[in-house]
């Protein structure tokens, strides 16, 4: 994989992190914190639909960490990053490029 893949491949997942953090802000005013939401998949494939489902406290401990994403399970790319955590309804991974 070159370098330019890779960075490519990391921005998709940096627009995906958009996406959640909107839904995040949206869905905090009305939802309890052990509730699960259903958040996008933060992978880079920008052809990914899937969710993984966090509650408000997993979510928020997630973000704490920049360069930290969550993703279903199989759709890491460990030349692009590497899986600091397992859930059993996600991991999380964590970037080796910036973006
Ligand atoms: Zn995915």
């Amino acid at each position: 994989m070159d370098s330019t893949t890779a960075e490519r491949l990391v921005a998709n997942e940096y627009r995906f992190r958009e996406v959640n953090e909107r839904l995040e802000a949206d869905v905090r005013e009305i939802a309890d914190p052990e509730e699960r939401i259903a958040f996008v998949c933060e992978c880079s494939a920008t052809s990914c639909r899937e969710t993984v489902s966090l509650n408000l406290d997993e979510y928020g401990a997630l973000r704490a960490v920049e360069g930290h994403f969550a993703i279903v399970t199989g759709h890491e790319i460990l030349e692009i990053e590497r899986v600091v955590q397992r859930a059993d309804r996600y991991i999380v991974v964590e970037k080796l490029l910036g973006a």
